[in-house]
């Protein structure tokens, strides 16, 4: 399977590099898993005078009636007609014209494929597939010829469609059973009635009919999706077995007090679910690494703080981490007003903080006096060491990096246990394959009474109105947020309309019966902060801001949230900065503003903002529209893309193959067993995707 494509009967250097460079086909395998994108039934012809204004693609039995090539230079092209008695079609072709012309012939028959458009009325399809028609094909059996993705390239030097199945089609003839050894489990194979992998490889390709087609294309996402559970699979099961972890025992009196006499509110069914999933986790004796998902505002930091108190009931220390120095404050300033009345001291860490505060902090943590540190990433720089750091949480990433991850175990003699929290909530099937490796808790539930944010979009004319709602509010003692977007490659052109945005909000509200804060990229970081801080602290009531305030900031007497341009961002976008809004006891209102000309996809995405306010439906919604690999944090994950499966449409099956995955991963995770032993090679062959370092 890894000989090279140029030993391929047919191939030889020349194509090889051309299969190398259009189709990144190197090896026999790469050949077999450049799968066909449909399947032609070529017994099946349409006729001419059925062709309407709405078909797509059809297939003709034609006699050639002229060709001729029209124009000149770069218009040239070389126009067919071809009648099938009941109507006349044209054939046109732009590149190639030379070949094509030598191989027509006028008054033959041929067999036409391809998409039809009209010219003036005219029915014409550009560049068909085009064969001398046989006619033995239509009285023997249906057929399904697979049809390859090709380039002009590729066309050109004739491996385009008919020669490129050749090439699939004597790979098979020449590959035996023995080439592509089962790999599956005999157990899962009988379970899920599985063809074999070579049938399967063969009837992906050339299947005798629709039957075999399916269930060789279920078998192969089948193992696109097993495989790739299974990698991720072994990985959690090696933590769980290799990677010694921190023992919380018991809940203990810090917990137990803050719990019953501290605590502002009853917590939520999720929020103590998820509480019981972590302190089971982190009491196994077992590392955790866990990825807790919860929707904006829907509690994560009071999870974390009950968390922490756990380590340090069992004598551990915590550590809390934001991305931003400001979100860190902001954490803090919460937990220790949170612990006020408590005997725990809790201290701040960013890279703000210098001198002899520094030093205290530090030499506090070292010899352990000090049992709860909020900060940056800065708490993992190297002069911080802990005693006994327990648990590290993460607030607000998606994936906490390798690297940093290895600095944590730097920080301990056992590793410390990890949670990483994250508000952009993704759909699940998206979890289970890009952070399959992670165990996984979800607050699926917002404390109750929050008043729902009123959504709407408003079109750039109604601005005026929109504008003299915003004063209403802010006579009202409401804050407003105004939001630009700042896209990266037209970052000039982004920061002159907020700064012409800023000036119009200047003149809508001027100094001194109002005050603007404007936050944004362009910044000195301490310019920034302060203008964020104005607005938390009520000095201002207007925020004009670019995507940088997204995350995190709680402001709860903000209640009206604009945002300009709306059809230019994302969905999980407009949900984080939705979610700046509604924290309050205050009604609060979603504005989004847009110019007049929205393509379909904007227009879906405006309609599902307007509609709803769970994360997780929104998520759903943003995969669809944009794609499984383009969700955002997860795009490091192109590993695990598959070829044939989709976990869009391919819900249940991923959930089967997960489900036969963790159990082979459980059951045997260094895949030693006879039965798992063709797992093993196979899994090896596909070098450097499997950590094997831990398991030989
Ligand atoms: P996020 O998950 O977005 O980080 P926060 O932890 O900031 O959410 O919580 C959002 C707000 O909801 C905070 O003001 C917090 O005090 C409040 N809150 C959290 N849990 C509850 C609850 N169970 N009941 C009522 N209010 C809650
Ligand atoms: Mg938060």
């Amino acid at each position: 399977m890894s000989t090279p494509i140029e030993y391929l009967k047919g191939v030889g250097p020349q194509r090889a590099d051309l299969l190398k460079k259009e189709l990144s086909i190197f090896t026999f395998k790469d050949l077999l898993e450049c799968y066909p994108y449909r399947h032609v039934d070529k017994t099946r012809i349409n006729r001419i005078c059925d062709i309407h204004l709405t078909t797509e693609y059809i297939q003709v039995v034609g006699k050639l009636v002229s060709h001729e090539v029209v124009g000149t230079n770069r218009a040239k092209r070389l126009v067919a007609v071809v009648t099938d008695g009941t109507g006349t079609l044209e054939l046109t072709w732009f590149q190639g014209i030379n070949y094509v012309q030598k191989i027509l012939g006028i008054g033959n028959t041929y067999l036409i494929y391809g998409k039809v458009g009209f010219f003036q009325g005219q029915a014409q399809i550009t560049h068909p597939e085009i064969e001398t028609y046989v006619a033995e094909n239509s009285q023997g059996k249906a057929y399904l010829e697979p049809v390859y993705p090709s380039t002009e390239k590729l066309k050109a030097r004739g491996l385009g469609g008919k020669n490129f199945s050749k090439l699939v089609h004597a790979l098979l003839m020449q590959l035996r059973e023995r080439d592509l050894p089962e790999f599956m489990p005999e157990s899962i194979v009988k379970e899920l009635n599985l063809p074999s992998r070579y049938a399967s490889i063969n009837a992906v390709h050339f299947p005798a009919n629709q039957e075999s087609f399916e269930s060789a294309l279920n078998r192969i996402k089948f193992d696109e999706l097993f495989i790739a559970q299974l990698r991720m699979g072994l990985m959690k099961a090696q933590r769980h077995r290799y990677s010694k972890g921190v023992v919380f025992e018991k809940v203990g009196d810090c917990f137990n007090t803050f719990y019953n006499q501290y605590l502002p509110f009853p917590l939520t069914g999720a929020q103590k679910r998820v509480i019981k999933e972590i302190r089971q986790d982190c009491g196994t004796g077992k590392q955790m690494n866990r990825l807790l998902q919860g929707d904006v505002g829907s509690g994560k930091t009071i999870v974390a703080l009950l968390v922490m108190l756990i380590a340090v009931d069992n004598g551990f220390q915590a550590c809390l981490m934001a991305p931003t120095e400001i979100l860190a404050q902001q954490h803090y300033q919460n937990i220790s007003r949170l612990l006020k009345e408590m005997d725990i001291e809790v201290a701040l860490l960013t890279g703000s903080v210098k001198g002899t505060a520094r030093k205290k902090i530090l030499q506090d943590l070292a010899e352990g006096k000090l049992k709860l540190i909020i900060g940056t990433h800065a708490v993992l720089e190297d002069p911080v060491q802990f005693k006994n750091l327990g648990i590290a949480i993460i607030d607000e990433q998606h994936r906490f990096g390798v690297a940093q991850r290895a600095k944590l175990w730097g920080k301990a003699s056992i590793p410390p246990h990890v949670l990483v929290m994250t508000a952009t909530p993704i759909p699940r099937t998206l979890a289970m394959t890009a952070y399959g490796d992670l165990d996984y808790s979800v607050i699926d539930e917002l404390p109750p009474n929050r008043k729902p944010i009123l959504t709407v979009h408003r079109y750039e004319s109604a601005r005026h109105q929109v504008m003299g709602f915003m004063k209403e509010e802010i006579e009202k003692g409401r804050q407003v947020y105004i939001i630009f977007p700042l896209i990266e490659e037209s970052e000039k052109l982004d920061y002159e309309n907020l700064m012409r945005g800023y000036e119009n909000v200047q003149a809508w509200f001027p100094e001194p019966k109002y005050w603007i804060s404007m936050v944004h990229g362009r910044q000195p970081l301490d310019v920034r902060e302060t203008n964020m801080k104005r607005f938390k602290d009520g000095e201002t009531q207007i925020m004009v801001a670019t995507t940088v305030i997204e995350v995190g900031v709680d402001v709860p007497n903000a209640s009206v949230m604009i945002i300009e341009s709306a059809e230019k961002f994302g969905l999980s976008q407009l949900h984080q900065l939705r979610g700046r809004v509604g924290r309050g006891s205050e009604k609060s209102f979603c504005i989004l503003l847009t110019g007049t000309k929205l393509n379909n996809d904007a227009k879906e995405r405006l309609k599902t903002m307007c509609a709803t306010s769970d994360g997780f439906k929104i998520a759903e919604k943003d995969m669809e529209l944009r794609g499984p690999g383009e969700i955002e944090g997860t795009r490091q994950s192109g590993e695990y893309q598959y070829k044939l499966a989709n976990i869009l449409n391919d819900k249940p099956l991923l959930d089967l193959a997960k489900k036969w995955a963790e159990q082979v991963a459980e059951n045997d995770p260094s895949l030693d067993s006879a039965e798992n032993l063709p797992l093993k090679n196979y899994l090896m062959e596909q070098k450097g995707k499997t950590p094997w370092s831990k398991i030989s």
